[in-house]
């Protein structure tokens, strides 16, 4: 499969499907990398969507995905763990696989990420989201896997491979396929502290220590997947043509803000996939001038 684009979407709800298909209209090389379905599959039925009165959320979702590939638009199911920013293009990590692309449209929705007391801070002080990237850091050492599902036992297996894994569930699932050298410990996770230079975990039944603590979730908390992004309240601070504060990475749909509604999130897809062209443009413009 091709891995450079002109454009990746993260998300594959109506925001990031209405993106998808403008952007192909404007000829931009595009990925849509999606982990599920979104608000819009949870929508038994959508009443003020123009055109399709009574619409069932899953179909009308299934129409906009099949619109988006009939436009030439690809597309992955995958979780995406980090969006880093490398000179011109971004690194895209969705699970195991490494994108780049010229820009980028958050489009992923609402989905809220309930963090550990304590884990914020430690973000690139010890926590991790992504094994791949930082797994060669603790190599030697002892490292902590938070695991909310069963995805995360594919990862603290390549994890043993490096270092010595403990794991501690989040929320309950299936461990069967775990490497006999991974130490399951028992206990629910409630908070991560420093003491010199090891991360310890408090959970209700005691506490672990480690060298690194790799916080593995079906969910990534915007904050995390791309840092360098400008929040305020909560909300991704925007500018009229939904561009974030990182050249080249735009916002659409409900991440985007208020209100929550199908329809906004299908205009604001167009608006951020258009703006994204003409950034792509202007690029290449100046790009030529010097
Ligand atoms: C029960 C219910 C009823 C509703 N009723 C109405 C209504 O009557 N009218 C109306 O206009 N709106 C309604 N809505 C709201 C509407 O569904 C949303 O506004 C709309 O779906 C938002 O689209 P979106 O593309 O921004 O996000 P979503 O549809 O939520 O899509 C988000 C996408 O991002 C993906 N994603 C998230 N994180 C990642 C990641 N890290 N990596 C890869 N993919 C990721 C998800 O898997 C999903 O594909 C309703 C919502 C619900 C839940």
């Amino acid at each position: 499969m091709q891995t450079e684009f002109d454009l990746i979407i993260i998300g594959g709800g109506v925001a990031g499907c209405s993106a998808a298909i403008t952007a192909r209209q404007r000829n931009l090389s595009t990925l849509m990398i999606y982990a599920g379905d979104g608000a819009l599959g949870k929508t038994k039925k959508i009443d003020n969507y123009p055109g399709f009165p009574d619409a069932e959320g899953p179909k009308l979702l299934q129409a906009l995905r099949e619109h988006a590939a009939h436009m030439g638009a690809q597309s992955v199911r995958s979780l995406v763990r980090r969006v880093m920013p490398l000179g011109d293009q971004f690194s895209v990590l969705a699970g195991n696989d490494v994108f780049m692309s010229r820009s980028v449209i958050l489009a992923m929705g609402t989905s809220r990420v309930k963090l550990l007391e304590g884990e914020e801070e430690l973000v690139g002080q010890g926590v991790s989201y992504c094994a791949t990237c930082d797994g060669m850091f603790y190599k030697g050492g002892t490292v902590l896997v938070i695991a909310s599902d069963a995805e995360a036992v594919e990862e603290a297996a390549y994890l043993s491979t490096l270092s010595k894994v403990l794991y501690v569930k989040e929320a309950p699932h299936d461990t069967a396929g775990l490497p006999e050298s991974v130490e399951v410990i028992e206990g629910k996770p409630l908070n991560l502290s420093m003491k010199g230079e090891q991360i310890v975990l408090k959970t209700d039944r005691g506490e672990v220590s480690a060298d690194g603590v790799f916080v593995l979730r079906p969910a990534v908390a915007m904050t995390q997947l791309i840092p360098e992004i400008e929040t305020k309240n909560n909300q991704i601070v925007l500018d009229e043509n939904l561009q974030t504060s990182v050249p080249g990475v735009f916002a659409a749909g409900d991440l985007a803000g208020a209100p929550l509604q199908a329809a906004k999130a299908a205009g604001e897809g167009n608006v951020a996939a258009l703006a994204s062209a003409k950034f792509l443009l202007l690029k290449k413009a100046n790009a030529e001038k010097e």
